[in-house]
């Protein structure tokens, strides 16, 4: 069964005249990383934000890992924060707060037992190159370190399904190299991964199995990438 499967989802916002996303179906196995390419405005975000249930579709469904997130009750909302970790263009990091205790917060969040909490935050900053002892606040950290600890953030929980929105736009090509070689490792441990992108070095190196295109809100291109470009 797929770990991720849009039917049939349209999307609009408030009264614009055209759909953000426009009649989608698609489904991605367990293990897949796919990329979500396609210009500015076509509904990269969109589709990701539904998939978080951020938004609310118009029309169409959207399971993940075979449960519809849309008709999940508010109590329910553990579940996909179990299922999804995500990374953004802007990190979304708690700018004050040390890697440390940006990784906790979220983990304690989804409550994991506290002696677990901490053993994973270390282990998961570890991985991706972050010293787990830093007092740094993130907000004094480079791009490319913020984004690896956000990074952390997501995977700490061991969630099936990493979703990616423009994780390297801020970030310069040999940092966003840094980003890839993590997310190499992540994909190496078989979690699967959806990344928004329009960064050409995404495509050329980030070693995706799929490519998946929008355009104004329409699916116009879904590829294997049969010999996965790889970065290393
Ligand atoms: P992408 O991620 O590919 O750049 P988006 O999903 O952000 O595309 O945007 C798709 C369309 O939806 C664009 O026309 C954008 O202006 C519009 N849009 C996105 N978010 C909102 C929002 N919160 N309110 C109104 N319109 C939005
Ligand atoms: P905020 O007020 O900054 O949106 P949230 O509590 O919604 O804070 O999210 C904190 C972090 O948890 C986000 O930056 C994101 O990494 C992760 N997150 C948010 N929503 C979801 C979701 N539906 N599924 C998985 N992770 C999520």
């Amino acid at each position: 069964a797929a770990i991720i499967e849009l039917s049939r989802v349209t999307k609009t916002y408030g009264r614009a005249p055209q759909p953000a996303l426009a009649d989608v179906s698609l489904r991605i196995e367990q293990g897949e990383f796919a990329l979500l390419m396609g210009p500015s405005g076509a509904g990269k975000s969109t589709l990701l934000s539904l998939i978080m249930a951020m938004e609310q579709p118009d029309r169409g469904t959207i399971r993940v890992a075979g449960r519809d997130v849309h008709r999940l009750t508010r109590a329910s909302i553990p579940y996909l924060r179990r299922n999804l970790g995500a990374v953004f263009q802007d990190f979304k990091l708690l700018p004050e707060a040390t890697p440390l205790e940006n990784v906790r917060l979220t983990l304690a969040v989804l409550g994991l037992r506290r002696r677990d909490v901490l053993a994973r935050a270390r282990e998961a900053l570890a991985r991706v190159g972050i010293d787990p002892r830093s007092r740094k606040p993130v907000r004094c950290m480079s791009g490319g370190e913020q984004q690896r600890v956000a990074l952390a953030r997501a995977l700490a929980g061991r969630p099936p399904i990493l979703l990616a929105d423009e994780p390297t736009g801020n970030l310069d090509p040999a940092l966003t190299r840094d980003i890839l070689r993590a997310l190499s490792l992540v994909r190496a441990a078989g979690t699967t991964i959806l990344l928004a992108t329009h960064d050409p070095v995404v495509y050329h190196h980030a070693g995706a199995s799929r490519v998946l295109h929008l355009e104004m809100g329409r699916l116009t291109e879904d590829r294997v990438l049969e010999r996965a470009p790889s970065f290393v």
